[in-house]
């Protein structure tokens, strides 16, 4: 197999299409009291205009010959930090400038091969956000929106239903990019919930670990996959029955409110085992 070329190793397809451009701010719906998180500045076809939007604009780029570049160009009210997202610590960063600011949005053409892990740092910054637009290979997108039933769904996009509205805007042809990407793209906007939609914050971490079993094999019911996550088959065979499940249920067929439930019954009632 052919080397990958630096470029390919950075998911780096910048948008050139300035009606696509001219969308995605329009879609972040920027006052001039906020302050931007923009993933991935690239050569600024973003960054620019949402320094115009914003009140300021932090932006995190990897790739360092790109840096100096942007540097020169981008106006004083943006920051640009020389880092790799996925390793950077941006809570205190976001902590530093917060009190100037009545909300920190996110956004971002994201690079696609890290675009999965970039949704655990939006999920790790949610205290302190209110809303992120980011792009997605579509197929991403669609199985960060779906609800139960489609095969598309699963345990990150629960989650990330629990405390975002999660919106799909509108798609994106690979002609909108250069060098075009092999893929179709499509816009989320992510606003953050008031109160969390299905499961309270505390209960996450175990929730969590009891999806990532569920959905672990997909043609696998339910409860062949619990039971090979340690789950007795006996009181597995009890919860489904308590919460009204066919024994073949399967986790993509079944609403984030009936998962938790059955999570609790397995939690909360051992007792009856
Ligand atoms: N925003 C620009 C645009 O729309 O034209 C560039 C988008 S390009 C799809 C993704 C950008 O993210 C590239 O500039 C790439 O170098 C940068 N990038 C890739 N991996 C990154 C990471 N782990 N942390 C920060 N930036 C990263």
């Amino acid at each position: 197999m052919a080397k990958k070329t630096r470029r390919q190793l950075l998911g780096q397809h910048f948008l050139h299409d300035r009606n696509i451009i001219k969308k995605i701010i329009e879609a972040s719906q920027l006052e001039k009291t906020d302050l931007v998180i923009e993933i991935g500045p690239g050569t600024g076809a973003l960054t620019f205009l949402l320094a115009e939007k914003a009140g300021r604009v932090i932006a995190i780029e990897k790739d360092a010959a790109l840096i100096p570049p942007l540097k020169t160009r981008v106006p004083a009210n943006v920051e640009i930090i020389a880092a790799d997202i996925l390793e950077l610590n941006l809570a205190p960063i976001i902590a530093r400038q917060r009190e100037n600011f009545s909300a920190v949005k996110m956004t971002g053409n994201l690079p696609y091969h890290v675009s999965t892990q970039i949704l655990f740092v939006l999920l790790d910054l949610k205290p302190s956000l209110k809303q992120a637009v980011f792009l997605f290979q579509k197929e991403v997108a669609q199985r960060l929106i779906a609800r139960a039933g489609p095969k598309k769904y699963s345990p990150l996009s629960i989650l990330l239903q629990n405390y975002f509205e999660t919106r799909l805007l509108f798609l994106i042809k690979p002609g909108a990019f250069s060098p075009p990407p092999a893929v179709d793209s499509a816009c989320v906007k992510f606003i953050r919930r008031t109160e969390p939609a299905f499961f309270p914050e505390e209960e996450e971490s175990k929730f969590y670990k009891f999806l990532q079993a569920s959905f672990s094999r997909r043609r696998q019911t339910l409860k062949k996959n619990l039971e090979k996550a340690g789950y007795p088959g006996d009181n597995l065979t009890r919860a489904l029955s308590r919460a009204q499940l066919e024994p073949k249920a399967r986790a993509e067929e079944l609403s984030p409110e009936i998962l938790y439930q059955l999570f609790l019954e397995l939690k909360n009632r051992p007792e009856l085992e």
